[in-house]
């Protein structure tokens, strides 16, 4: 049997990988120093994940961190502490492959930024305005460099507003030189096996700053598409606002999902946040049978109380 492998990091990144080398024959184990795996994604939805892929980890490690590395001819020798205080660690282990996947960090203080006047953070940001210009006006910046969420179509949107404004301003066009960067949510997708994908408000972050939801969960048992695709593990989860101020008619506030092509749909959730849709609009608006998409309209259903399709509770 070949060594393990050891991912660091049971991040988004780091759980991808690790999908796809444990497809391919690696065993892996995962250490993260935080208290579970996925961070920034609601806990029960991670939980219908991890049940999932329960199999292709020996071992997770969590609320530890790694301390050294060191290559001997057997392999990478491995030591590990814990995160906390007063916890415990697993003993050193040698490793066939350690795939790092943490620590991505800007590069702002490596690019010689401050030569053009550009100011850099202490940790190597570029702090930009809502038309993405430094404090250099001629100078813009977009990207991984500019803050988080550091992802791909954060990213391109942050290039679009930056090129607008630049060309609108050299052409003397007053809307193109007013574009600006207000987008109110960013969908993160987990793209392993099944995708975990969530955007806006989460539950957890609901609970934790004592904003009042109301939650719509479509378990997709009772989808007849993932039933049919033999993955009907995954749910879909929408949150709207449920305060006093909102009547009962409280706009969509964030949504996650658990499940194949997850990811393929959050942007209908994100849509749906942009426009202020509520459960009703949501709910009402026709999606097509039989479908994983489906499941978003039927969860609104959930949160309004007229969904026919919901299996009855179990006694
Ligand atoms: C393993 C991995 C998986 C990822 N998966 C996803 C995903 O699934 N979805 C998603 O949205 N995001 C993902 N990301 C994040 C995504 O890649 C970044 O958010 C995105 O590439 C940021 O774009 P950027 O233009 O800011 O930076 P980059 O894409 O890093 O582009 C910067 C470019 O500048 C070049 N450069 C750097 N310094 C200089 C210099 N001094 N002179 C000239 N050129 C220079 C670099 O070589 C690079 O080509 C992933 C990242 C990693 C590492």
């Amino acid at each position: 049997m070949l060594p393990p492998w050891l991912i660091l990091g049971g991040g988004i990144i780091g759980l991808e990988m690790g999908t796809v080398y444990s497809t391919l024959g690696a065993r892996l184990d995962v250490v993260e120093m935080l208290d579970g795996l996925m961070q920034g994604a609601d806990r029960d939805l991670v939980k219908i994940w991890q049940k999932m892929n329960a199999k292709r980890f020996d071992n997770i490690m969590l609320k530890t961190k790694t301390v050294s590395a060191r290559a001997l001819p057997e392999g990478i020798e491995v030591t590990f502490a814990p995160a906390e205080e007063g916890g415990t660690a697993p003993a050193p282990q040698v490793y066939d492959l350690v795939l790092q996947a943490v620590g991505r960090t800007p590069n702002g203080k490596k690019i010689a930024a401050d030569k053009a006047g550009v100011a850099v953070t202490d940790r190597g940001f570029i702090n930009v305005d809502i038309q993405m210009r430094t404090n250099v006006p001629h100078i813009f910046a977009i990207g991984d460099i500019v803050g988080q969420p550091m992802l791909a179509h954060k990213a391109v949107h942050e290039a679009h507003v930056a090129a607008e404004v630049i060309a609108g301003e050299l052409q003397g066009n007053k809307e193109l030189a007013a574009a600006a960067f207000n987008a109110r949510v960013i969908p993160s997708v987990a793209y392993t096996d099944p995708e975990v994908a969530w955007v806006g408000l989460t539950e957890d972050q609901a609970k934790a700053q004592g904003i009042k939801v109301k939650k719509g969960l479509f378990p997709w048992t009772a989808s007849g598409r993932a039933i049919a695709n033999g993955r009907d593990e995954g749910v879909t989860k929408l949150l709207f606002d449920d305060s006093p101020e909102a009547h009962g008619h409280g706009k969509i506030l964030g949504g996650g999902m658990v499940g194949t092509h997850a990811g393929d749909m959050i942007g209908e959730i994100a849509l749906a946040i942009e426009m202020g849709a509520d459960a009703v609009d949501i709910g009402k608006t026709i999606h097509p049978h039989p479908t994983l998409g489906e499941s978003i309209g039927m969860a609104a259903e959930v949160a309004h109380g007229s969904c026919t399709d919901v299996p009855p509770a179990r006694k």
